[in-house]
């Protein structure tokens, strides 16, 4: 067992969910989780399981109806948005309507909560959305309009531009909804290397739990009914958690079958 990283992100009996004027509808109850540095966390569920309100309640979009979210230790609901996003940030997943900015303007957005009030990028800010840009593989982008590039390439700028806020925690939301399987694969694996070689947390929400199982450091595995069982893919599939998890939820879980033929074991 390796020793347990340090944390980045916790919560302390969280309880998460909707507050109308009358009354509160909860969707979790009573969560103690944490996210370490270097970890990539991929959050699973059913539909309607609670994984977008999860994620906005640990980013500070939406106000826990209990307990805390801590980052680095301090409550996040005491922070300043300048504080909590040089610490954190978002994956957009929706497709948002950018205008005319070219892939370089776009990614340079992150830079923002480091810049000055004039949001004039430094030598050093260029060098830092270079990087981005290379390590998401999109260095060949540079230059194009972010209107122009297909879904793919758009989540790669994205991840960018969150990067370059040079974040300590990265979450995002279902990355590779609008994405074909192959996209899928490499979106999630990018996110997986972010966590190991940033030395990041990187918390991301998904169905694919194929590859969740294959590439995530730890599960956070939402029950449906308030819940959230928490553990290494291995653990989790073994003591039978996501079989339950998914079957109650009517979802055919159909994992791994019969390993394909290597190349090797050709006629
Ligand atoms: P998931 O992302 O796992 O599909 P969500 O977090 O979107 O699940 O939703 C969890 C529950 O919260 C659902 O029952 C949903 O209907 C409810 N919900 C989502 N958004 C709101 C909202 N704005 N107000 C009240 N309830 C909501
Ligand atoms: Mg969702």
């Amino acid at each position: 067992m390796t020793p347990t990283p340090r944390p980045v992100l916790t919560t302390a009996d969280l309880t998460v969910g909707y507050r109308s004027r009358r009354r509160s509808r909860v969707v979790m109850r009573q969560l103690d989780l944490v996210a370490g540095a270097g970890e990539f966390v991929c959050v699973l569920g059913p539909n309607g399981s609670g994984k977008s309100t999860l994620l906005r309640t640990v980013s500070g979009a939406q106000s826990p109806l209990e307990g805390e979210v801590r980052l680095m230790g301090r409550d996040l609901g005491g922070m300043s948005a300048a504080d909590r996003s040089r610490l954190l940030a978002t994956v957009l997943t929706d497709r948002p309507d950018v205008g005319l900015l070219t892939v370089d303007a776009l990614i340079g957005l992150g830079r923002h909560p480091h810049t000055g009030w004039s949001g004039r990028l430094s030598t050093n800010d260029l060098e830092i959305v270079r990087r981005a840009m290379d390590e998401v593989g999109a260095s060949h982008l540079r230059g194009r309009m972010f209107s122009e590039l297909s879904d793919g390439e758009r989540q790669r700028v994205f991840i960018a531009r969150a990067l370059a806020q040079e974040p300590l925690l990265l979450l995002a939301d279902e990355p590779t909804a609008f994405l074909d399987v192959d996209g899928r694969a490499e979106i999630m694996a990018l996110l997986a290397d972010l966590a190991h070689d940033r030395h990041m947390a990187v918390v991301t929400t998904t169905h694919e739990l194929e590859l969740a199982l294959d590439l995530a450091d730890r599960i956070w595995l939402l029950d449906g009914e308030g819940g959230c069982t928490v553990g290494s893919p291995a653990t989790v599939v073994g003591d039978g958690s996501v079989a339950r998890v998914f079957t109650r939820a009517g979802a055919f879980l159909d994992r791994r079958g019969p390993p394909a033929p290597g190349p090797g074991s050709l006629p």
